[in-house]
């Protein structure tokens, strides 16, 4: 069970209607099963150049590389190094912990996608060094734009398990 403030919720759908239809981007703040606190950060997907690009690899650069800037946001997100360390600064600086990151589906269902899984397990393989606790995966759906949801996840392995959401007051 992750337990979430209902003004948290209230803030990353706030969040994900912003940026529609691109895909917003965040990271959690809290301790064990509660999350105390969001900060948004930038998704720099969007403003990437062509030469930018060249720094991604593989198989996930042939599929950016054919989409246009405003596509890239809709399908996939990269949050800004330089503001996930000052929130995480500041988490440090607040004795809480790195909880958990969210981002948005502009359409499609509150489930990891290939790619989500793939960022998650790059994040698990430097994770224990930085003595940070396993994360919660949050994705918050606009699929049904009058009725979002958010579902929560831990990845482990490549493998997406469902993390029921408490609400709290
Ligand atoms: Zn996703």
């Amino acid at each position: 069970m992750l337990a979430i403030p209902s003004s948290i919720i209230t803030n990353m759908i706030a969040h994900a209607r912003e940026l529609a239809p691109h895909e917003c981007c965040g990271i959690l703040s809290g301790t064990e099963h509660t999350i105390a606190d969001a900060y948004r950060i930038t998704n720099i997907l969007a403003a990437l150049s062509e030469q930018d690009l060249t720094r991604f690899d593989g198989a996930k650069l042939t599929d950016l590389q054919r989409l246009s800037p405003e596509e890239r946001a809709d399908i996939a997100f990269q949050m800004d190094a330089r503001e996930m360390a000052m929130a995480q600064r500041d988490i440090r600086s607040k004795g809480l912990d790195l909880l958990g990151f969210y981002h948005s589906h502009t359409f499609s269902p509150a489930r990891p996608s290939q790619t989500d899984i793939t960022i998650a397990m790059e994040f698990e393989s430097y994770r224990a060094k930085l003595h940070l606790p396993e994360p919660f995966h949050l994705i918050v759906s606009l699929e049904h734009s009058d009725q979002p949801s958010i579902r929560a996840y831990r990845i482990r392995e490549s493998q997406p398990t469902e993390v029921p959401i408490h609400t709290l007051p």
